[in-house]
């Protein structure tokens, strides 16, 4: 999984601080890469600036990135690579606990090669620094938080902690993951970090094909 975004309408962009403040309105403060939630996101440009200038302030060509992902993406070329604005990655990649994430299981050979080309392309197998404290930190909060809501399962205000404890930190496919097997919370986590793509997950809140968003 990582986690679908719907940047939503077209927008007409003064400058680059205005991308910023709209895209973190929109799909909130995470980074569209590695998931991480952070104060000081990056404006990412899909196709690079020094081989793009005329996209250096057009919506569709942006996103929020961290400084780690952005500078390791930097000016490579982005074909065959899943994008979290465009495509149901949700399908697409697979967390196991805390590691970085990897191609699913069940995609076609040329899916599963775009899925590593995105690995490849933001650095996403990285298992050291900040990146991965703060992957294991949140890992630990989701498995403690499942654990509370196994013993209490109709506490009301135990689920919305949760879900307060997800949005602020961060990761939104590990938590899904972890709470895979309880739909209400999916569904709830979905709901609650703000912009994902509603429309690549059914109703039980499981990644689901979406007409708009073909992986291929
Ligand atoms: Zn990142």
């Amino acid at each position: 999984m990582m986690r679908p975004i719907d940047k939503g309408q077209d927008r007409r962009l003064r400058d680059l601080s205005e991308a910023r403040r709209l895209l973190s309105a929109q799909v909130g403060e995470y980074c569209a890469y590695c998931e991480i939630r952070l104060g000081s996101l990056e404006i990412e440009h899909i196709q690079p600036q020094s081989t793009h200038p005329e996209l250096v302030t057009d919506w569709s060509n942006l996103l929020l990135a961290c400084g780690y992902c952005n500078k390791f993406k930097s000016n490579k070329p982005s074909d065959n690579c899943y994008f979290p604005h465009t495509h149901n990655t949700a399908l697409a990649f697979a967390y196991i606990a805390s590691l970085p994430p990897a191609p699913s299981d069940n995609l076609t050979d040329t899916q599963r090669i775009m899925a590593q080309n995105t690995i490849d392309l933001a650095g996403l197998s990285r298992t050291s620094g900040q990146h991965q404290s703060r992957r294991e930190g949140a890992y630990g909060h989701a498995r403690r938080a499942f654990m509370r809501l196994q013993q209490q399962p109709d506490n009301d205000l135990l689920k919305e902690a949760t879900v307060d404890t997800a949005t602020s930190t961060g990761f939104f496919s590990i938590w899904l993951t972890v709470f895979q097997d309880n739909p209400e919370l999916c569904v709830r986590l979905i709901q609650a970090f703000k912009g994902t793509a509603r429309d690549c997950f059914d109703a039980q809140g499981k990644p689901a094909d979406s007409r708009t968003r073909p992986l291929l």
